[in-house]
């Protein structure tokens, strides 16, 4: 085992990275669909006023050999202006 380690050193880092990578992106995701959620509060802002949508944004992000896309929807408050982008259609 220990020699099998030496001799996948370069392989065994490269996948305890990307695995960290993936468990990094996966609690990121997560957190930023809570903090949405948080944020929604059933369509009223912190200040009481109102979420309205305003806007769609499609970004496109290319790997080698696959295309994603991914679209997360603006909402802006009606009474104190500020804007979230929130990664579902409310
Ligand atoms: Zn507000």
């Amino acid at each position: 085992m220990k020699e099998w380690i030496e001799d996948n050193l370069a392989e065994v880092i490269i996948a305890t990275a990307s695995l960290l990578l993936i468990v990094c992106f996966v609690l990121t995701a997560i957190a930023s669909h809570k903090e949405d959620e948080r944020l929604w509060n059933n369509g009223y802002c912190e200040c009481d006023g109102k979420w309205v949508y305003v806007d769609s944004v499609t970004q496109i992000s290319k790997s080698s050999d696959t295309v994603r896309t991914y679209t997360t929807y603006i909402y802006r408050c009606d009474r104190c202006g500020r804007m979230h982008e929130f990664d579902e259609l409310r």
